[in-house]
């Protein structure tokens, strides 16, 4: 008889999720098996469990959610040499195809093919989940292992800071949500000048604040593409990071950028977004890039190092800490937008 888990399920097309026992997932002879320890509620994961109408297409219950996680090793299959039993891992959870054009020129992160655990195959919200081995990254023990639960925003934050120059340049962050929070403290340890944040709920202005930025202006009461200006000598940022995917902050990221400048779009906006692109784009020279997952591997060795070095402290951005079983209480948190990131224990939060 197959053993059995405790597995957090969306078993069918309406809100909410229930906790089901079911097979652990059985292993083809490159995958890995590991026992998960911590995993993280992300905001796609909130779509799944309210079942909003972004996520009705793509998820097919029943089905495992959830893709933050890091774990220990519990087995592997036959053919896998590089990753063993025991190992501490997280993993990358965007499963590129190794045979499109753009897997076999290096740029994985954004293969024809893509599959995603957690969304199109059984995610990490159980006691186990099944990567295939190539897709795992082992931890350094000198990298606490809860931050290890997060590598997957993370690593959209060190992308996009890291997708041009940074070292010597101001850096405006338009949206502090937990990836945006990040993101200003990659920033400052890859050596910007100064790193503005722009947000509007005042516990992440403060939180912005606490990891580094070294001005938070709130569009609610100020004109913030003025007030990134005065901040940089009246030119604008050198580099923009969008976090938000709010049209009207899209519009300010535009136009607080410098002439020059770089501007990066992370931020996946509900619907079109308007853009005067003569004045924001064409004359001003602008470098746009839309930003995607991680860059296999590159992000994740760079982010690996950043941790390793103590560059990145992301104790502000963990605002709780739950058993599996309290998946309710999880769910009502993130959705206030009260919390940070969660982390979410299915075998028990360690002493
Ligand atoms: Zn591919």
């Amino acid at each position: 008889m197959p053993r059995t888990m405790k597995a957090l399920m969306k078993t069918r097309p309406a809100p909410g999720a229930s906790m089901e026992r079911r097979p652990q997932p059985g292993l083809g002879p490159n995958d890995v098996l590991v026992a998960v320890q911590a995993a993280s509620i992300c905001g796609t994961d909130l779509h799944i469990y309210s079942w909003d109408p972004v996520m009705r297409k793509r998820i097919h219950p029943p089905m495992v959610f959830g893709h933050e996680f890091c774990g220990v090793v519990e087995k592997v299959g036959s053919e896998v040499e590089a990753v063993k039993p025991g190992q501490f891992v997280s993993a990358e959870m965007h499963v590129a195809c190794g045979h499109c054009l753009q897997c076999r020129i290096g740029q994985q992160h954004i293969c024809q093919n893509l599959r995603i655990i957690g969304i199109d195959l059984d995610g990490c919200f159980a006691q186990f989940v099944r990567i295939p081995a190539s897709n795992v990254l082992p931890i350094d023990p000198a990298i606490p292992p809860d931050y290890a639960a997060v590598l997957d925003p993370l690593g959209n934050a060190v992308h996009t800071v890291l997708a041009g120059e940074v070292a010597g340049q101001t850096v405006a962050v338009v949206g502090c949500g937990p990836i945006g929070l990040m993101a200003i403290e990659v920033a400052e340890a890859c050596g910007a000048t100064a790193v503005f944040g722009i947000e509007i709920k005042p516990e992440r202005i403060a939180l912005a604040r606490r990891v580094g930025a070294d001005a938070v202006f709130n569009p609610k009461d100020t004109d913030v593409v003025a007030a990134v200006r005065e901040a940089t000598r009246g030119t604008g940022a050198d580099v923009v990071l969008e976090m938000s995917g709010h049209p009207q902050a899209i519009r300010d990221a535009f136009g607080m950028l410098r002439g020059g400048g770089r501007i990066s779009l992370l931020g996946l906006p509900a619907e079109p977004v308007k853009l005067d692109l003569v004045p924001d784009v064409i004359f001003k020279g602008a470098t746009v890039q839309g930003i995607y997952g991680r860059r296999m591997y590159d992000t994740w060795y760079r982010m690996l190092s950043l941790l390793k070095a103590g560059r990145i402290n992301l104790e502000p951005i963990i605002s709780a800490r739950l058993p599996l079983d309290q998946f309710a209480r999880a769910f009502e948190l993130q959705k206030r937008g009260e919390a940070s990131k969660i982390l979410l224990y299915p075998n028990g939060i360690p002493k």
